[in-house]
């Protein structure tokens, strides 16, 4: 396959490459042509089209998610009808698969989910039962025991010294975990935790990041406050989810830069708390989501500044929209270039993958066709039917928001 005559982002950061070509071969790039029209076999000509590389979602729940996507799911059961199996979410599911791959998002990485569901659905994905994007999954997120544990039940493995820390990775491990994720701070959504202090002990966290590094497997931290910020980053994690306080000491931003360790803002989430789901939420949360969503784009702006690898990570729903976090993180002052570079190379770095993300050579061809130009205008990124080809591993599946059976 080639794609020619196009507008090419490679996802690198680098300035675009104009009337460039891509080619495809065994499900990876081989070449991007710079300046270059080519024909022949199998040339696909994208005048007016941007290529770029599929977008990463850094920071997922796959299944709750759908609870915070008003009309994805089923609707509301009615009084009188009988209970619904709970063997339903799986097929709602699965639609969340097939519509994030139709919307761009090529690789997702999903940060807790219920009952292990995160795995069953890549599963399903690797085993080609359900078109989606490539699922990572940290299997239960490990807690110290705490009030999130009593509301997030089962998306939640609580534990408690540095002992049963490394039982709880040895666990994910053995659920099918790829990563493992960590509460370093409490939850801005639970009312009985103050997202400010740090939630379990340097020991602990240390104890479950040397534990997954030793086996090989990366850290995601879930970081609020600064305490927590300070020990997730002196105990060397790979990703700190939210991590909003980090404005506040920018000496750990440049700590971060200098190790490697990626920031996954999520603005959307604080969005969604202190304006979309106010009437879901006790009105103490909101009101601190206010000052948590101004927080957030002051450390998002105070990240970029340290040097620090970004990554886009939506945190919220419905699946699909997920595009709306790198639209955020431009409106919040990245420039569009760096929110593609956030939303692919940086997102791939989050996930621990090397070959996806970029459109260099040897890379796996995960590819996304634009009508118009994102660094116009970001937000043709949001619009279904701009969405021209979704190209994974080399085959086109999705075309204007659906899927392809080509
Ligand atoms: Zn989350």
């Amino acid at each position: 396959m080639v794609l020619t005559n196009a507008r090419v982002i490679d996802g690198t950061g680098a300035a675009p490459v104009e009337r460039g070509s891509v080619r495809i071969e065994d499900g990876r790039i081989v070449e991007i042509a710079p300046d270059r029209i080519l024909d022949g076999d199998g040339a696909i000509d994208l005048a007016g089209r941007t290529v770029m590389p599929g977008l990463i979602d850094a920071h997922a729940h796959l299944s709750s998610d759908i609870s915070r996507s008003p009309g994805f799911g089923p609707p509301p059961a009615l009084k009188g009808e009988l209970p619904r199996p709970r063997e339903l979410g799986y097929f709602v599911l699965a639609k969340t698969a097939w519509v994030l791959l139709a919307a761009g998002i090529t690789s997702i990485r999903d940060v807790g989910s219920y009952d292990d569901e995160a795995i069953a659905l890549r599963e399903a994905v690797r085993l080609g039962i359900v078109p989606g994007p490539r699922i990572l999954s940290c299997g239960r997120i490990i807690s110290a025991t705490a009030p999130g544990g009593a509301i997030f039940t089962t998306m939640y493995r609580e534990a408690d010294g540095a002992d049963d820390m490394r039982r709880a990775v040895r666990e994910q491990l053995r659920r099918g975990a790829d990563f493992v994720k960590l509460m370093a701070t409490g939850a801005r959504s639970v009312l009985a935790e103050d997202p400010e202090p740090a939630q379990m002990t340097f020991a602990e966290l240390e104890a479950i990041v040397d534990e997954a590094h030793r086996l090989g497997v990366r850290v995601a931290a879930h970081v609020e406050g600064l305490a927590g910020a300070r020990i997730a980053v002196e105990a060397g994690v790979d990703t700190v989810e939210h991590g909003l306080s980090l404005h506040r000491e920018p000496g750990l931003l440049d700590a971060m830069a200098a190790s490697g360790i990626v920031l996954v803002p999520t603005l959307s989430t604080f969005h969604d708390l202190a304006e979309r789901f106010t009437d879901a939420f006790a009105p103490a949360l909101v009101e601190q989501a206010k000052r948590q969503l101004e927080e957030a784009y002051a450390t998002l702006v105070a990240a970029r500044a340290a040097g620090v690898t970004l990554a886009m990570g939506h945190d919220s729903g419905p699946p699909g929209e997920n595009a709306i976090e790198l639209v955020r993180m431009v409106d919040g002052g990245l420039t569009p270039l760096e929110g593609i570079a956030a939303a692919t190379r940086g997102s791939a770095v989050a996930l621990g993958l090397a070959d996806v993300g970029t459109l260099l050579p040897g890379a796996v061809a995960d590819v996304l066709v634009v009508d118009g130009d994102p660094l116009a205008d970001i937000r043709v990124l949001l619009a279904p039917e701009r969405i021209s080809m979704v190209i994974q591993g080399g085959k086109t599946v999705a075309a204007r928001g659906a899927l392809t059976t080509a």
